[in-house]
C-alpha cells in the first residue's frame, strides 16, 4: 500500500531515541522529509545520522527543548526554511516521572504540564496556520496508556495527558474542514529507554530485581511481550498517510491488548 507521504514533510520531537525515533524511521522510510527534534544536540544528531543511513531519506537534526517556546518556534523557523511547510507534526517528548500523590512537590505538577500538556499545545500553535493553509496537515499526539487507565504511580501522566485527548478532540473538530486531521496514539510498555528508567524504579520501590517487573508487567498484557517501537512507527505513518484522512479525533492504544475497557 502507498501511503501517500513521499516528499511531505514531518517534525517528530522527543526523537533521539524510542518510539519518537522510531517514528522518524518509519516516516522517512516511506519517503517523507523528516526532521528529528531533540534537546541534545549530539544523541539528535547521531539519532537524524541513524535514521538517514538506514532510509538513505532526508533526515534534519534539530536541537530543541519542547518545554521552550522561543525554541520551539525558532526550530519550526529552521524546518521551514530547510524543507518548506510542516505537513506532519508528531507531538512527543519523555514522559514525566513515576511518584505517587504524597512524593510530589508544587513543581512537579508544573513540569509535566509543560513537559507533556503545553508542549503540545504550543507545537500545534506553531504549525497549524501553514496547515490550513494548504488545506492538508496531519498532527498525531503520543500520550499513554496511563491517559486511558488510571495509574497512581503515573499520576503526572494519568492527570496531564487527558488533557491533550481534549485537545485532540477540540482541534479535530475545528479543523478538519481544512483537511487536518488530530489524532492520538497510547503507547502501552514499549521497549525503550525510558522503559528501562521505570522498571528499575518499580524495582526499587518494592525491593525486586527489575527482571520480575517485566514479568508482573508482560503477565498483564494479553500479547505476552512488550510493543515494540517499530510498531508504533507504524500505526503512526498510517495515521499520517493520505489513506487515514476520514480518521480524525480518536484516541488509539496500541497496548497488545493492556486496556480491557469496551
Ligand atoms: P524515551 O525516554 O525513550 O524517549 C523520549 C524522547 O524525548 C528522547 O528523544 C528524549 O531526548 C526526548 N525528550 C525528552 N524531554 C524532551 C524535551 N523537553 N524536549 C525535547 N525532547 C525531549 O521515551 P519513550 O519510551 O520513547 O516514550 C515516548 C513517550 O511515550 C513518552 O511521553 C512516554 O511517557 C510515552 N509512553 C511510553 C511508554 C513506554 O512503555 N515506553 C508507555 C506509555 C507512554
Amino acid at each position: 500500500m502507498d501511503l501517500g507521504i513521499k516528499g511531505r514533510t514531518a517534525l517528530v520531537a522527543g526523537a533521539s531515541a524510542g518510539i519518537g525515533k522510531a517514528i522518524a524511521m518509519v516516516l522517512s522510510e516511506e519517503g517523507a522529509k523528516v526532521a528529528v527534534l531533540s534537546r541534545d544536540k549530539e544523541r539528535i544528531t547521531a539519532a537524524a545520522k541513524d535514521v538517514a543511513n538506514k532510509t538513505a531519506g532526508e533526515v534534519l537534526p534539530v536541537v530543541c527543548d519542547v518545554t521552550n517556546r522561543k525554541r520551539i518556534d525558532a526550530a519550526i523557523a529552521k524546518i521551514n526554511s530547510r524543507f518548506g511547510v510542516i505537513d506532519i507534526l508528531v507531538c512527543n517528548a519523555g514522559g514525566p516521572p513515576m511518584r505517587r500523590f504524597e512524593q510530589m512537590v508544587d513543581g512537579d505538577w508544573d513540569a509535566a504540564y509543560n513537559l507533556n500538556l503545553k508542549s503540545t499545545i504550543r507545537l500545534c500553535a506553531a504549525v497549524i496556520p501553514a496547515m490550513k493553509k494548504q488545506k492538508w496537515g496531519r498532527i498525531i499526539n503520543i500520550t499513554s496508556i496511563a491517559a486511558i487507565q488510571a495509574s497512581e504511580t503515573l499520576i503526572l501522566s494519568s492527570t496531564m495527558r487527558p488533557g491533550v485527548h481534549g485537545l485532540t478532540k477540540s482541534l479535530s473538530n475545528e479543523f478538519a474542514q481544512y483537511g487536518i486531521t488530530v489524532n492520538t496514539i497510547c503507547p502501552g510498555y514499549t521497549n525503550t529507554e525510558r522503559l528501562v528508567g521505570l522498571a528499575a524504579a518499580t524495582a526499587k520501590a518494592n525491593g525486586v530485581k527489575p527482571d520480575r517487573v517485566y514479568d508482573g508487567w508482560t503477565q498483564n498484557i494479553p500479547a505476552g511481550r512488550l510493543a515494540k517501537p517499530e510498531e508504533l512507527g507504524y500505526l503512526a505513518a498510517f495515521l499520517a498517510s493520505e489513506k487515514a484522512a476520514y480518521i480524525n479525533g480518536v484516541a488509539l492504544n496500541i497496548d497488545g491488548g493492556f486496556i480491557k475497557t469496551i
